[in-house]
């Protein structure tokens, strides 16, 4: 295991998957009734972004800190504020030096009934996990693998919630591995959403995936693409994607307002977009 998120903190993969996650919160709030977030693949919780790491590839600069300088619309502003309050809350001088990862910010969203379960598997980043939610009664840490992890907590108990899928994408058939390990879980918890997020580089292992999640049944899929586009000959990845099973009904619109205002703010150069593709209808 290679990968640490350190490097990529606050990017414009984070940019996409940071925002439909504070939005899938925000509607779960909706209603009273608790819920709980499964994390699969956690990382450390939350990022410094003047370590060694950060400042080795300063990937943050091309995401959130242009979402900081922007002139924000208003329709835009109300959708991104719950994300953004934390940010500015970890940041209180107002300098951009720590960046909150999907377990710190969901964690500062959640209300006190809610409930957090988060794995990893990299043994440094759970040790620094697990020490960051020490003592905290509403997270539960677990040193597993992600993949197991829905197998074994779904549904949850509160029977309300989500399972956010973020792999670090290491291994070459991590895709396939995704999509029979969520489909299992859609199998035990067909009524749950399912985030999942990817970089847009293998084409056609999405593809195979969103066939395979329809073949199964699956019946309300949502794919979303943000893409920065090829800053130069050696861009590795163009962008990132998301596909949500089972999405709040007011998902595609927000991604809607948010997407293009994203795109015309991080854009690096050709190929940059966005889309919105209901791939399933409910
Ligand atoms: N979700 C985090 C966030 O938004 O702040 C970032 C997660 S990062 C993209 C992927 C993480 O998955 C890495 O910390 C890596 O160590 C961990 N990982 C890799 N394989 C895993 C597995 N099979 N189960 C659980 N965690 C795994």
């Amino acid at each position: 295991m290679n990968y640490r998120h350190a490097y990529h903190a606050g990017n414009i993969g984070d940019v996409l998957k940071h925002a439909v996650l504070a939005r899938l919160i925000v509607y779960f709030q909706r209603k009273e009734k608790p819920f709980r977030i499964l994390d699969t693949h956690a990382g450390i919780g939350q990022y410094d972004l003047t370590s060694e790491e950060t400042r080795k590839t300063g990937e943050w600069q091309q995401g959130i800190a242009k979402v900081l300088d922007a002139d924000i619309p208003n329709a835009v502003a109300a959708l991104l504020q719950p994300w953004l309050e934390v940010v500015r809350d970890l940041n209180p001088d107002g300098a951009l030096e720590t960046y909150p990862g999907s377990p710190v910010l969901a964690r500062r969203l959640m209300r006190r009934s809610d409930r957090l379960t988060l794995t990893e598997l990299h043994p440094v980043d759970f040790k620094s996990l697990s020490d960051l939610f020490a003592g905290d009664f509403q997270v539960k840490t677990i040193h597993l693998d992600g993949w197991l992890a829905m197998g074994s907590f779904l549904p949850p108990k509160e029977k309300r919630g989500f399972v956010l899928i973020d792999p670090a994408f290491e291994v070459a058939d991590e895709f396939d591995r995704m999509t029979v390990s969520v489909l299992k879980a859609w199998k035990r918890w067909a009524g749950g959403t399912y985030a999942i997020w990817y970089p847009l580089k293998d084409t056609r292992s999405i593809g195979r995936m969103h066939d395979a999640f329809a073949a199964a049944g699956i019946r309300d899929l949502l794919s979303l693409e943000l893409k920065a586009g090829k800053s130069g000959p050696d861009t590795r990845m163009l962008g990132s994607g998301m596909t949500l099973i089972n999405p709040p009904f007011t998902l595609a619109d927000e991604m809607r307002t948010l997407l293009p205002w994203f795109n015309s703010i991080l854009h690096q150069g050709p190929g940059s977009g966005w889309d919105v593709t209901q791939l399933i209808g409910e």
